[in-house]
């Protein structure tokens, strides 16, 4: 087996060639985003593929344990690369009747990604850009974030040995993850602003040649995070469902998830690719907006307001790669409110599921494409909960005690 990847511009006519090992998170030439080519041809058949992953569940290597490298053959590393992993991805599939009541469906799967080593789906990137960051011999690895990448770089840095520096919003992420970031040992530094003031202080750190920028712009976490598609299709026995819906924050998860089915298709691993739906809160919608008026071009969100702080972002950096993805499989992309989410989340509660705020406007999302007739009765449905209910406790206890109050000043009504 010859695997011969390479990072190719996404900018139709640039396409520059990097190889792997250059040190660069978008292309030199055009400034456009890269993405790792070369899982298209791994010279496997399916069937195949599909005995070699199922024989890994039962092995006690540490690489066939882990949900992200047991797809190791669709990922940009050698065979006898050290890597770093928390034992990753493996996360539940659940089915949640009420939830499904809730949407109007006859049944609803939510594929569980806060069940992650660090309580988010961040960790299937994190193993492969720290895995990555340890091979160019990184000195420091750093992101922005607005909670999540951090706790989850921070964990995956201490696993490898390597220091690591984030910058978060000041006052604006949940005390778990930032505790989450401390106790792993990283440095924190919180600055005014939001996380779009973040990741422009980001860029400029990584100007450095010993510093290695994590955030997902880096193709290698797409690598990582594109694999919950082939655990998702192996779940559900290669039968894909119609529609995949998740949130859209900065559209790396989105960017992935499309990457990852694009190439199942092209290996002949899946007959069809699910439509992809994207979530974004009412005072965060950039994408959104674009979705439904692109003849303007894109146009970032200035003030990003959402309690879902997970995706209160203005200035998503793989809004290319996530557009591509929603209009290939002919998905879509929607908003919904604050109270909605409130609503949607205290229902997938009810099904023994915690999420965080952001993952709920999956389902808040879903009811609203059965309301308006774009999800089917008769259709297959996958939410994808990105994070843990204990990353946000404070939502949920001032959700309980209706004390809940939107970024615009009016009171969440608990229902
Ligand atoms: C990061 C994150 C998101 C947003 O994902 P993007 O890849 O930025 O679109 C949503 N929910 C949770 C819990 C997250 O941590
Ligand atoms: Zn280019």
């Amino acid at each position: 087996m010859s695997k011969l990847f390479l990072q190719r511009c996404i900018t139709p006519d640039c396409r520059a060639e990097y190889k792997l090992d250059e040190r660069l998170y978008v292309c030199s030439r055009c400034g456009g985003l890269l993405d790792i080519e070369g899982a298209e041809d791994i010279g496997i058949d399916a069937a195949s593929l599909r005995e070699l992953w199922r024989e890994r569940r039962a092995s006690v290597d540490e690489r066939d344990r882990s949900g992200v490298w047991r797809f190791r053959e669709f990922l940009p590393f050698d065979e006898d690369t050290k890597l770093v992993s928390l034992g990753e991805g493996n996360t539940p599939l659940y089915d949640a009747p009420r939830s499904a009541d809730y949407c109007r469906l006859p049944q609803l799967k939510l594929k569980h990604q806060g069940c992650n080593p660090t309580g988010s789906f961040k960790d299937t990137g994190m193993t492969a850009a720290v895995t990555q960051a340890r091979k160019l011999g990184a000195r420091l690895v750093v992101c922005a974030s607005t909670g999540n990448t951090a706790a989850s770089l921070a964990a995956y840095a201490a696993r490898a040995g390597i220091d690591c520096a984030i910058i978060v919003p000041s006052g604006q992420v949940s005390n778990a993850k930032l505790a989450q970031a401390l106790d792993y040992g990283a440095k924190v530094q919180e600055i005014e602003g939001n996380f779009d003031s973040c990741m422009n202080k980001i860029r400029e750190l990584s100007e450095d040649e010993s510093i290695y920028l994590v955030n997902s712009i880096n193709p290698f976490r797409i690598e990582g995070q594109k694999t919950v598609a082939f655990e998702l299709a192996e779940q559900l026995e290669w039968r894909v469902p119609d529609h995949l819906v998740m949130p859209g924050g900065n559209l790396g998860n989105s960017s992935a998830f499309g990457k990852g089915f694009r190439e199942l298709l092209k290996s002949g691993l899946i007959d069809r690719q699910p439509k992809i739906t994207v979530v974004q809160a009412e005072g965060a919608a950039p994408f959104a907006r674009f979705y439904s008026h692109h003849e303007h071009g894109f146009v970032n969100e200035e003030h990003p307001q959402t309690l879902a702080s997970a995706i209160k972002i203005g200035a998503p950096v793989s809004w290319q790669k996530a557009w591509r993805v929603v209009s290939e499989t002919g998905g879509s992309v929607i908003t919904v409110s604050e109270q909605e989410i409130a609503d949607a989340k205290a229902i997938i509660g009810r099904d023994g599921i915690g999420c965080e705020p952001a993952s709920a406007t999956t389902v808040a999302g879903i009811r609203k494409l059965v309301s308006d007739g774009t999800i089917k009765e008769n259709e297959t449905v996958v939410a994808v909960l990105t994070g843990h209910l204990l990353k946000d406790t404070d939502y949920v206890m001032k959700y309980h005690s209706g004390t809940l109050i939107t970024p615009d000043g009016s009171l969440v009504i608990r229902n």
